[in-house]
């Protein structure tokens, strides 16, 4: 019931505004694209002036969903971005729910004095927005989304919204294997077929799209994996190095943590990328049943995300964070 009051809201708010603004989250993937679109979309075609302004860019196999060429990347057009921001009389947050996650955008939001709605499936929401629709329990924001614009008008689910929202909705659950993927999850999904979304094509578009060098990379990412004594728990390392060699672009390890899982019996795999731009490790975590992978990047590494699925950041090399992270996993119960 709770959903239905802010969905309403949400509708009254669209209803009395004019200009749009629409934030994922930075370095966005599939399902804070694929949810920004699909609303995008909605808006444009109810007559309101909106635009997606994304932190930062995104990868290639992203770059083909409708409308994404229209996406303003604030990090390339800081000026407009801003203006967009300054003229904004509504700004939709979308696929987080904590501002410091659309990076060097944060300051700006806060100084806005546009409405705020926050549109998230993470836990614990921080308290930015004038209306929070907002439920860990569903499997990706793109689901909320299907959910709001079938409360507001169901008929307004054109192929390109459908599509968007496919996309999401699939990158979100893992291709429909996550225990979030529920019975109310392939009904829509069946839904966005029927509407257009070409379940085939995006599959191929998403999935098949590796470069050699990414190929490669997953190869040394592979031979890099180690298992713990005694304990379910992977880890694989990439360095600077190793990500050079491979012509390293931005997006290209994504997915490599979750082979960690596909070995049986193995309920944890954690994935370390040196970045020696930015002087940090980026952490991604990936677990199977009870190992609260948010819980523990938020204590020790600074981040969070789901039960299942969670990052964070070291700073210490990258030696340093794996010997750290063995010693916590080892006393971690
Ligand atoms: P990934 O491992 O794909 O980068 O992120 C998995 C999930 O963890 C994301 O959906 C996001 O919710 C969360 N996450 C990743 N990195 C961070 C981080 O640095 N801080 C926080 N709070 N969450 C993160
Ligand atoms: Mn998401």
């Amino acid at each position: 019931m709770k959903n239905k009051k802010s969905e309403s809201q949400i509708k009254s708010l669209i209803d009395e505004s004019s200009n749009c603004v629409i934030i994922p989250h930075k370095n966005p993937d599939g399902d804070a694209l694929g949810s920004c679109l699909a609303l995008n979309h909605f808006l444009l075609n109810n007559g309101l002036n909106s635009i997606i302004v994304s932190p930062n860019n995104y990868p290639n196999f992203l770059k083909w969903m409708p409308g994404e060429n229209e996406i303003l990347i604030f990090e390339n057009d800081t000026s407009m971005g801003k203006l967009k921001i300054e003229n904004a009389d509504l700004i939709f947050t979308l696929d987080f729910n904590d501002l410091s996650r659309s990076g060097k955008m944060c300051d700006y939001i806060k100084m806005s004095s546009a409405k705020i709605i926050m549109i998230d499936h993470h836990e614990r929401p921080k308290d930015y927005a004038l209306i929070n629709l907002t439920n860990p329990k569903i499997g990706s924001t793109c689901e909320i989304i299907y959910n709001l614009l079938n409360y507001i008008d169901s008929d307004a689910i054109d192929s390109n919204i459908a599509s968007c929202l496919y996309t999401g909705i699939m990158t979100d659950t893992g291709s429909f294997r996550f225990p979030s993927t529920t019975s109310e999850t392939h009904q829509i999904i069946s839904k966005l077929i029927e509407k257009g979304a070409n379940n085939s094509e995006i599959h191929q578009k998403i999935y098949d799209t590796f470069s050699y060098n990414r190929l490669k990379l997953l190869g040394i990412a592979l031979k890099n994996i180690e298992k713990l004594d005694s304990f379910p728990y992977v880890i694989i390392t990439l360095s600077q190095k190793e990500l050079d060699e491979c012509s390293f672009k931005k997006g290209d390890t994504e997915g490599f943590v979750n082979h960690g899982l596909s070995i049986k019996g193995i309920s944890l795999s954690v994935i370390l990328i040196e970045n020696k731009e930015d002087n940090i490790i980026k952490i991604s975590f990936r677990s199977k049943g009870d190992f609260p992978a948010n819980i523990f990047a938020e204590k020790y590494f600074n981040g969070g995300g789901h039960q299942n699925a969670a990052g964070g950041v070291s700073k210490e090399t990258l030696v340093e964070t794996k010997n750290r992270l063995i010693n916590l996993l080892k006393s971690y119960n």
